[in-house]
């Protein structure tokens, strides 16, 4: 089964995105990868990976992403924000991580995080996906 995987970096911590992605090329090799813009044309740079690359964060590219996640498309999101920045998508960050929960989608959102989900995906640990499904919501709650 190939896993899916995003990767998001906000512009102070692409090279810290570049650098991580790099050390676990071989990790993500065998994975469907996706990006927003500006971090996936970053990462394959600087890998031999293959990346979709969605809209610029900004522009519309985490709603993309969360879109995938919705459809619960997603194994795995790589998500590197800056936390001492104000961003002017704001509210699609927010909009992103809420789906993320919704779906129970991993999302690292700083790279301690990102090295134990990246070491779970080496060791083919699935389990995760079996919990999404299992906790998946209904719309009871809401009608
Ligand atoms: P980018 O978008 O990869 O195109 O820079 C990410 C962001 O800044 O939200």
């Amino acid at each position: 089964m190939s896993m899916k995987v995003a990767f998001i970096a906000h512009d102070r911590k692409k090279d810290e995105m570049v650098n991580f992605v790099t050390a676990y090329e071989k990790a993500f090799d065998g994975c469907q990868l996706y990006s927003t813009g500006t971090t996936g044309q970053r990462i394959m740079e600087a890998t031999q990976l293959q990346i979709h690359r969605f809209m610029s964060g900004p522009l519309g590219g985490d709603q993309q992403i969360g879109a995938m996640v919705a459809e619960n498309e997603l194994d795995l999101i790589i998500f590197l924000r800056d936390p001492l920045m104000a961003q002017p998508h704001e509210p699609d960050i927010t909009a992103l991580l809420r789906i993320c929960d919704v779906q129970g989608i991993p999302v690292a959102t700083n790279v301690a995080t990102a090295e134990i989900l990246v070491q779970a995906l080496m060791r083919g640990d699935f389990g995760w996906r079996e919990l999404v499904h299992k906790y998946k919501p209904g719309l009871q709650g809401n009608e």
